[in-house]
C-alpha cells in the first residue's frame, strides 16, 4: 500500500484524517476552502488559514477502473474504482479516493457496475486514509 506524501502545509489534512474528521483547509480572511493545501489564499492573497471540519458528505463527480499495467499491489485488487467526490459544502473541491462496501474494505469490495456519477457518498476512515461509501 502506498502510504501519504505530507508538507507541512498538507500535514493538518492527514492529522484530522487520523482522528476521523474530514478538513479543508479555508482562508482565514475570506473563508474560501482551497484545495491542495498551500500557503496563500488564492482569492485574497491571505496566508491566514483555518480547517474547516465539514460533513463528510458529497456525490460522485466522476470515476474511473484502472486497468493493467499497474503496480502489483494494485492489480492483485483489479478491478477497482477511483473516484473523484464533489464535497457537500465545497463543491469546487473534488478528493480523489476509493469507493468501498465498508471502512477498511479492499479497494474491490464493491462492484465497479455498482459505480455512477451523481451517486451520494460519505466519507469513512481506515487508518487514516479517507474513503468513501455509498449514503
Ligand atoms: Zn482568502
Amino acid at each position: 500500500m502506498l502510504t501519504p506524501v505530507t508538507d507541512s502545509d498538507g500535514a493538518p489534512f492527514w492529522r484530522y484524517a487520523a482522528q476521523g474528521e474530514l478538513r479543508v483547509q479555508s482562508c482565514a480572511d475570506c473563508h474560501e476552502p482551497r484545495f491542495p493545501p498551500r500557503p496563500c489564499c488564492p482569492h485574497c492573497q491571505s496566508f491566514g488559514t483555518e480547517w474547516r471540519q465539514l460533513s463528510g458528505h458529497g456525490r460522485i463527480w466522476s470515476y474511473v477502473v484502472p486497468h493493467p499495467p499497474l503496480l502489483p499491489d494494485y492489480a492483485a485488487q483489479a478491478p477497482y474504482n477511483v473516484v473523484l467526490v464533489e464535497l457537500a459544502e465545497a463543491p469546487r473541491i473534488r478528493l480523489v479516493g476509493n469507493l468501498v462496501s465498508s471502512a477498511g474494505a479492499p479497494l474491490d469490495s464493491l462492484d465497479p457496475g455498482r459505480v455512477r456519477i451523481g451517486a451520494r457518498v460519505h466519507v469513512v476512515f481506515s487508518d487514516g486514509l479517507p474513503q468513501w461509501v455509498l449514503s
